[in-house]
C-alpha cells in the first residue's frame, strides 16, 4: 500500500522519523508526484514545504474544495498519522478518471503538522491561513538551524511564504484522518465525523519542599515534594474522570535531585488537560490549580506554575458536518458523530474555511508507534465515502457558492 511505500522516506534507519523539510520530504515529494502525473494536477511546492496538487474543475474560475492531511511524522512513527490523508486524497482523484467537477480540488500535503523539529506545530497549515509570520522564520530546531535557513536549505525561498495563503477561491477543506483512539473500534464502525476539535491547556507546575537524609529525618518532619506531587496527580486523575469528556494527564516528571537515598526537594511536572467545550476545561484547570495549592498548604510546600498552551476547541462546520454524515450513510456504514482529543490541521484551516474531518478507525487505538495501522475495508470505505461527498457537493449550487471567511 502506498502509505507503507511512503514510510521507507526516514530520517532514522530502522524507523520512521519524517520532520519539517527534512531531507526524505524530498523523497516523498518525488514519490507523490510520480502517482498525480497521470491525473493532471498542477503540481507545486509552496515556499513552507506543503505540496498543493491542483486538480482543475470543468469550467475555469470556480471555487476549489481542498483535501489533505499531513506529510511529516513523530520520531519512532506509524505509517498512516497523516500520510493516509494525502494518499485518500489521491485515489479520490484517480477515481474520477479524467471526470471534471463543477469545482476544482486542491490536494495538499501539509509539511509540519506534529512540529518536531521547531517545537512547534502546524507550521505548514498555518502558512495557508496566512499566519506564518516572520517570528516563525527564527525558531531554531536542535542543531541550531532556524527556519529560515531550513526553507532554504530545502530549495525554497522564505520570501514567497505569503504567496501560500488561500486565496478567496476555496470552499471547504476536507481531511481524512485516522482516528489515533479506541472508540470506533469499541463501536464497531469503520468511520466517524468529527464535530469538533477539543481545546487544550498545557502547564508547567514545580512543587517545592526540602531535600534531606532519607535515613534520618522522621516521617513527620519532612517537606517530601515527590509525596507531595504524587497526590496532586492522583487528584488530577480522580478530579478528571468526574467531569465528562474531560481528559487530564501528567505526563512528564522530573525530580531533584533525583538520589535513591534523598527526600526529593524539587518536582516539575507537566499537564495536559482537554475538553470539547473550552469553559469546561478552563473551570476544570482552575480547580486543578486549587487542588495543588491546598496539598501543597497542607504539607508545608510550596507550588508555583505557568500556562505553556491555551488553545480553544474548534467546530467543525455544520452542513459539512450533515454532508459527511450522509456519504457515510451512503458508504454502507453507521455515522458516529465525535470529539477530536488530537489537534489536526483542519482546526487551523476552519480559520479561514469551512472544515471537515473523517475519521478511520484505528485497530487498538495504536498511533504515534510502528504498530499503528488501518484495515483495508475500512480503507474502502472511506474512499467510497469520499466519492458521495463528491457528488453531494457537485450537486450542491449552494456548497460552491460557500468561500471562504476571510
Ligand atoms: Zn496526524
Amino acid at each position: 500500500m502506498r502509505c507503507r511505500k511512503l514510510a521507507t522516506f526516514s530520517e532514522d534507519s530502522g524507523s520512521l522519523r519524517r520532520t519539517f523539510l527534512s531531507a526524505p520530504m524530498h523523497g516523498v515529494h518525488r514519490e507523490i508526484a510520480t502517482w498525480l502525473e497521470p491525473l493532471r494536477t498542477e503540481l507545486q511546492i509552496d515556499a513552507a514545504g506543503n505540496l498543493r496538487a491542483l486538480y482543475p474543475a470543468a469550467e475555469a474560475a470556480t471555487p476549489r474544495l481542498l483535501i489533505g492531511s499531513h506529510l511529516d511524522t513523530v520520531p519512532n512513527a506509524g505509517a498512516f498519522d497523516g500520510i493516509l490523508g494525502v494518499v485518500l486524497a489521491i485515489a479520490l482523484l484517480k477515481g474520477l478518471d479524467g471526470r471534471r467537477l463543477p469545482y476544482a480540488i486542491e490536494v495538499v500535503g501539509f509539511s509540519d503538522e506534529e512540529g518536531v523539529r521547531f517545537g512547534t506545530p502546524f507550521l505548514g497549515s498555518r502558512a495557508l491561513v496566512g499566519r506564518f509570520d516572520e517570528s516563525l522564520l527564527a525558531l531554531q530546531d536542535s542543531h541550531g538551524v532556524p527556519v529560515r535557513k531550513a526553507i532554504e536549505d530545502f530549495g525554497l525561498d522564505p520570501a514567497n511564504i505569503a504567496e501560500a495563503a488561500l486565496r478567496n477561491d476555496v470552499c471547504a477543506n476536507l481531511e481524512f484522518h485516522i482516528e489515533q483512539g479506541p472508540l470506533l473500534e469499541s463501536l464497531e464502525l469503520p468511520l466517524g465525523v468529527v464535530e469538533a476539535i477539543a481545546g487544550q491547556s498545557r502547564l508547567e507546575f514545580t512543587f517545592v519542599g526540602r531535600a534531606n537524609h532519607a535515613g534520618t529525618t522522621p516521617m513527620n518532619l519532612r517537606f517530601d515534594a515527590i509525596a507531595g506531587a504524587a497526590e496532586w496527580i492522583a487528584a488530577v486523575e480522580g478530579g478528571a474522570k468526574r467531569i465528562p469528556g474531560l481528559v487530564a494527564t501528567v505526563g512528564s516528571l522530573q525530580t531533584e535531585p533525583g538520589a535513591v537515598n534523598v527526600i526529593a526537594g524539587k518536582v516539575r511536572l507537566s499537564l495536559d488537560v482537554r475538553h470539547p467545550v473550552d469553559e469546561v476545561r478552563i473551570r476544570a484547570v482552575e480547580g486543578l490549580v486549587r487542588d495543588a495549592q491546598s496539598i501543597a498548604y497542607g504539607r508545608g510546600l510550596t507550588v508555583s506554575w505557568k500556562e505553556r498552551m491555551n488553545q480553544s476547541a474548534v467546530r467543525m462546520d455544520h452542513s459539512l458536518i450533515a454532508a459527511i454524515e450522509e456519504a457515510i450513510r451512503k458508504a454502507g456504514c453507521k455515522p458516529h458523530r465525535m470529539v477530536s482529543g488530537a489537534g489536526h490541521d483542519a482546526m487551523i484551516l476552519a480559520e479561514r474555511v469551512p472544515a471537515g474531518m473523517v475519521f478511520v478507525r484505528t485497530p487498538g487505538g495504536i498511533s504515534h508507534d510502528p504498530a499503528e495501522s488501518v484495515l483495508v475495508d475500512d480503507v474502502v470505505k472511506a474512499i467510497e465515502c469520499g466519492f458521495h461527498l463528491l457528488d453531494e457537493f457537485a450537486e450542491s449550487p449552494a456548497f460552491q457558492k460557500r468561500m471562504h471567511r476571510a
